[in-house]
Parts: C-alpha cells; sequence; structure tokens
C-alpha cells in the first residue's frame, strides 16, 4: 500500500484545519469583544460582577491573539511541508489558551452555573472534528479535571464564588449534592460526545485516506497511460519515417523499370508491375497518413485565423466535382445565400477535415447517387448556439448502427466498405476526429445500412 506524503497536514480534512487557523483568530476576536461587552453590561446589572478582572481578562487575550496573528503572517510564505507541523503544534496551544481563559471567564460569571459551561462542550465538538483523537481525549480529560476542581475550589472556599443576584447563588455552588448531580450528568455529556464524535471521524478519516491513496493510484496510472501515448506516437513517427525513404526508391525503380523496359515486357508481367505500383501508392498513402495522424496526436501551437467556410468549401467541392462525375456522384453545395459562416482556426487543416469527409461520401457512395455538403449556422438559443455546422451527406453503401461507436478508431473499416472498395487506410476519420478537436468541435454521424450518411461538424462561430 502506498504510504502517504509525511507532511502534518495530509488530507483534505487536514488540510480543512489549516484554513481554520484564521477562522480561529477572527472568532477569538468576537470572543474577546463579548467578553469585554458582556462585562460592562453585566456590571450595569449586577454590580458583584468582577469587572475589572474580566476587563484585565480581555486584555490578556487581545494580547495573545495579537502575537498569533503576526506569527501566522509571518508563517504564511513558508513552505506547507515546513509551515503545518508549526501550526499544527500552536492550534494546540491556542486552544488550550482558550480554555484557561474560558475557565477564568466561567468562574467570574457564577461557577458551577454559568451558562458559558457550554462552550466547553462546543470547544470539545471542535477539536473531535479538526484535532487529532490523541488530542480529543487529552482536551476530555483537560475539562474534566479543571472544571472538577474550579467546582472544589469554589465549594470549599478557597476561591470566593461568585453570586450574582437572581443569576447565580454561592449556596448552590457550595452544595456538594448539587456539585455531584451537575458533574455526572455534564461530564457523561462531554465523554459521550467525544466518543460519539471520535468514532465517527476516525471512520471519515480512514475513507479519506483510501480515496486519497485511490487518487494517487488513479494518477500513477494516468501518467503511465500519457507515457505509454507518447511513446506509441513517437514509434508512429520514426517508423513511418524509416518506411517512407525505402518505399520511395522501390516506387522510383518501378518507373524506371518501366520507362526502360516497359515494351520488352510480357503483359503477365506488365500486369503483374502495375499491380505493386499499386500497392505501393496504397502504402505511401497509409504512411503519410500514419505521419500525420502522429503529426497531430503530438500536438503543437496551431496557427489559427478567421477562415469563412462558404468560400472554403466551394473552392474544395469544385476540386472534387471532376472525381465525382467519373463515379457518376452529383455534388451540391447547399448554405443560404449571402450568410457568412466564420470559424477560428488553419485553412489547411480545416480543408483536410472537409476533404476526408468529402472524399468519403463520394468514394462510398453508388453511381447516380448524390452528395450534398449542407453549411449553416445554428441560431443562437438552438441545440447548439454561436455555431457552424457542416453537414456532408450522402446516399451511399451507409453503415450498420453497431459499428458506429468504432467508426473513428484507428483503422477501422467497414465490412460493407471493404467490400465496396480495396482503397481506404481507416485513418481519415481518425485524423478528422483530432482535428475538428483540436479546433474546439466536434463531429457526429448518423447513418443507415444501403440508405447513406451524414456527417456533422460542429465549429464554433466567430464573429
Ligand atoms: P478510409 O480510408 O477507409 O475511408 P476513414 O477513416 O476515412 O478510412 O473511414 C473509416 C471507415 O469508415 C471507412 O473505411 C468506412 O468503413 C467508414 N466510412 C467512412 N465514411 C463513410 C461513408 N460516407 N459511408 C460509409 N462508410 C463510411
Amino acid at each position: 500500500m502506498p504510504s502517504l506524503p509525511p507532511t502534518a497536514f495530509r488530507t483534505p480534512l487536514e488540510s480543512a484545519t489549516l484554513a481554520r487557523v484564521t477562522w480561529l483568530i477572527g472568532m477569538r476576536w468576537l470572543f474577546i469583544l463579548a467578553i469585554v461587552l458582556g462585562a460592562a453590561a453585566g456590571s450595569h446589572f449586577h454590580p458583584d460582577l468582577p469587572l475589572e478582572s474580566l476587563l484585565q481578562l480581555g486584555a490578556l487575550g487581545a494580547c495573545y491573539n495579537l502575537l498569533l496573528h503576526f506569527i501566522h503572517l509571518r508563517l504564511a510564505p513558508l513552505p506547507d511541508a515546513r509551515k503545518q507541523p508549526i501550526i499544527k503544534g500552536l492550534i494546540q496551544v491556542q486552544v488550550l489558551a482558550d480554555w484557561l481563559v474560558l475557565l477564568a471567564v466561567i468562574h467570574w460569571t457564577g461557577g458551577i452555573e454559568s451558562p458559558l459551561l457550554h462552550f466547553f462542550i462546543f470547544h470539545l465538538a471542535l477539536s473531535a472534528v479538526f484535532l487529532s483523537p490523541g488530542f480529543t481525549i487529552l482536551a476530555l480529560a483537560f475539562i474534566i479535571t479543571a472544571t472538577s476542581l474550579l467546582f472544589a475550589a469554589e465549594a470549599t472556599g478557597l476561591l470566593a464564588p461568585v453570586a450574582l443576584r437572581g443569576l447565580t447563588s454561592a449556596a448552590k455552588q457550595q452544595s456538594w449534592p448539587y456539585i455531584l448531580n451537575f458533574c455526572f450528568w455534564y461530564f457523561s455529556t462531554l465523554v459521550l460526545m467525544a466518543l460519539l464524535l471520535g468514532s465517527v471521524m476516525r471512520s471519515l478519516r480512514r475513507r479519506e485516506e483510501e480515496a486519497l491513496r485511490i487518487r494517487q493510484r488513479l494518477e500513477k496510472a494516468n501518467e503511465e497511460l500519457r507515457r505509454a501515448g507518447a511513446e506509441r506516437i513517437r514509434l508512429m513517427h520514426s517508423m513511418g519515417h524509416e518506411l517512407r525513404s525505402p518505399l520511395a526508391a522501390a516506387q522510383s525503380m518501378l518507373s524506371a523499370l518501366e520507362l526502360s523496359h516497359g515494351l520488352q515486357l510480357p503483359t503477365a508481367v506488365r500486369g503483374i508491375l502495375g499491380r505493386v505500383a499499386g500497392r505501393l501508392a496504397g502504402l505511401t498513402g497509409l504512411i503519410g497518413e500514419l505521419l500525420e495522424l502522429a503529426e497531430e496526436r503530438r500536438g503543437g501551437a496551431v496557427a489559427a485565423r478567421r477562415v469563412e467556410l462558404g468560400a472554403l468549401l466551394e473552392g474544395l467541392l469544385e476540386e472534387y466535382g471532376e472525381r465525382a462525375r467519373e463515379q457518376q456522384v452529383a455534388l451540391a453545395l447547399e448554405r443560404r445565400p449571402g450568410e457568412e459562416a466564420c470559424v477560428s482556426g488553419d485553412p489547411a487543416r480545416l480543408r483536410r477535415v472537409f476533404e476526408n469527409l468529402l472524399s468519403n461520401a463520394v468514394k462510398y457512395s453508388r453511381p447516380g447517387g448524390a452528395v450534398r455538403v449542407g453549411l449553416r449556422r445554428l441560431p443562437v438559443g438552438d441545440e447548439e448556439p454561436g455555431q457552424v455546422e457542416v453537414a456532408v451527406a450522402d446516399e451511399g453503401i451507409g453503415i450498420a448502427a453497431d459499428q458506429l461507436p468504432r467508426l473513428f478508431a484507428e483503422f477501422y473499416r467497414t465490412p460493407q466498405s471493404r467490400r465496396h472498395t480495396a482503397q481506404g487506410t481507416g485513418l481519415g476519420l481518425a485524423i478528422t476526429r483530432d482535428l475538428v478537436e483540436a479546433a474546439g468541435g466536434r463531429i457526429l454521424v448518423e447513418s443507415e445500412l444501403e440508405r447513406g450518411s451524414t456527417f456533422r461538424v460542429l465549429l464554433p462561430r466567430v464573429p
């Protein structure tokens, strides 16, 4: 099991404690203000309230809170690993100091009858949630011992009980049955709460540490995957380059042979050589696409500029007109006259996207079929606001529904397309999807076997 880093605050919950320090200092200012204002107001109604002692206590609290504030400011620029153990120690010191102050306030506001005894319950809950289980036990022992000693000192007269007329009475503070009864209920509440919160927090911490370990494992696996992916791309790239030169040499030798001895060779041999030349051309195309894909996956800066897709598609359709006519396929561009559809991207890469889709649509059409390229701006408020849609639709061989999910995977070709033509590498759509996604868009496909396919490219529109 991988171990966690050896810092004092390892889990998100512990890190939250770090953020709580400033909160703790802020809360203390409020508490000090409440002591001072409460003492001033209380002494007005209860002359027995030791105003001077309470004000001195407030001043003492203000001094140490100021000191803590400055220490905290000095620690802030330090790296986490250095400051966290110091902060953790500081929190424990602060909490202990707060309890001593609270104990004094309790004594001066009625001892065993002081309503401020509730603050100990609140403090204990905070320790159980934010500090270690060991510290919570220490806190529980401290509160029980310190309050017992205070109640005993007041009961025996070692400390003069503070009686506030109408609120507390010295008789109660010195009545042992009352003290024992109160202590039983008060302490059992504290113990039960510490046990309950302790067990809840233990299981929460265990789960948190487990989640942290899982996250670390996932991050490691992710990093390994990323490295393996980069290695695969590097391999694809160098393999493509290595294969390209012997292939080019074989092709030029073949054409030299055809030029010098072509006419003297028997027809059967010329036929074989023609097929070899065709295969070599196919292989050159495949290597070219493989290199293109590797280049695309490597990433890198793309010089984007504003491209008007209408003009780009018109040019492309003109180029493909001849090939489509040869295959007896009708080509048409459908767009609203005068409507500009601009996107941001590299014109050559965008051209490659639509070239792939258009050449596939023509390639997988049957004679007499039609290919329609639709260009439109999706209205704002539609399903895709602020987008330009290019839809390349054909009436060709189509794609079966169960093959659609694999369509954009490298080297995938459907059985129907293999039967229809031997030409194809299965890399064009993988490249197309990468190019579209790099331009911030997405590509969708709808198809029905034997009825045709529609590829929709959605790109963010620029004004
Ligand atoms: P290829 O070079 O084989 O055309 P692509 O990556 O461009 O490679 O396409 C992958 C596969 O998707 C094709 O081999 C074909 O099976 C299927 N395909 C792509 N476009 C169409 C289309 N318009 N109609 C039918 N099948 C298509």
